[in-house]
């Protein structure tokens, strides 16, 4: 298939795409909003499925040595009750692990390797979609730097992918009267603290 795929958004889901395009033979550009790309966020969890894809992509030794392959999952009572613990990745049976990290360590990971495979010039910082035009042969995506609002330019795919977060400025474009991700109401706060360990070795504080 001759002709670029446009991915817009270059977090955990436009890079693990651009790269498995790439990885499938595909000529790909990525778009992202920020000018600069930095490794913020909390703690996220690959489950082997996700895992999975990584190896595929070759990335995960790179992130084996970033992350923690996790053992077992354990809520506890704030006395240190055990109420609920079960195995995880390997030791639950599956051919690939759980890998607990950063997001943003994840995401640079990623990034590094799309700069590496797929080469920077292909990646467009502060390239903010501000709206698109498809046909019967592909589609023009037109491009703003949301710093300054100047245009970006333009650049024509055969396809676009929208991989520009829970905000997608593409989804608003294709369903104008959805209106926003509804909230649950429910906020969640996380902590880390160092301790002695209260469970297993692997609890064993840095
Ligand atoms: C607290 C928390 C914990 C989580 N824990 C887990 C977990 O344990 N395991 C798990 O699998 N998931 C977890 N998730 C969910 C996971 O982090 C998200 O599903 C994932 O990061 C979404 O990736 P994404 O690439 O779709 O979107 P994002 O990471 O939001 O990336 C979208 C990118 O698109 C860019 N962008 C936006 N609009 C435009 C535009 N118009 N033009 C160009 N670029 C644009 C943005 O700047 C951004 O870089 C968690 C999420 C949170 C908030």
């Amino acid at each position: 298939m001759a002709g670029e795929i446009l991915i817009v958004g270059a977090g955990i889901g436009g890079l693990t795409t651009a790269l498995s395009l790439h990885d499938a033979g595909h000529q790909v550009r990525v778009f992202e909003t920020v000018d600069a790309i930095r490794p913020l966020g909390v703690g996220i969890n690959l489950l082997p499925h996700a895992v999975r894809e990584m190896d595929e992509l070759g990335v995960r030794p790179a992130l084996e040595k970033v992350g923690i392959a996790t053992a077992e999952l354990s809520y506890h009572t704030t006395r240190g009750e055990r109420i609920w613990s079960e195995p995880r990745g390997l030791e639950a049976g599956y051919r690939w692990p759980q890998i607990s990290l950063h997001r943003g360590v994840l995401q640079m990971t990623l990034f590094d390797a799309v700069l590496e495979r797929i080469g920077a010039d292909r990646v467009h910082l502060a390239h903010h979609l501000d709206g698109y035009d498809a046909d019967d042969h592909g589609v023009t995506a037109r491009f703003v730097d949301r710093r300054t609002g100047a245009h970006a330019g333009t650049h024509r795919g055969l396809a676009l992918v929208a991989a520009d977060g829970i905000h997608s400025a593409v989804r608003a474009l294709l369903y104008p009267d959805e209106g926003g991700p509804k909230w649950n109401g429910a906020v969640m706060w996380r902590g880390v603290v160092p301790g002695p360990p209260f469970h297993r070795s692997s609890t064993v504080a840095p």
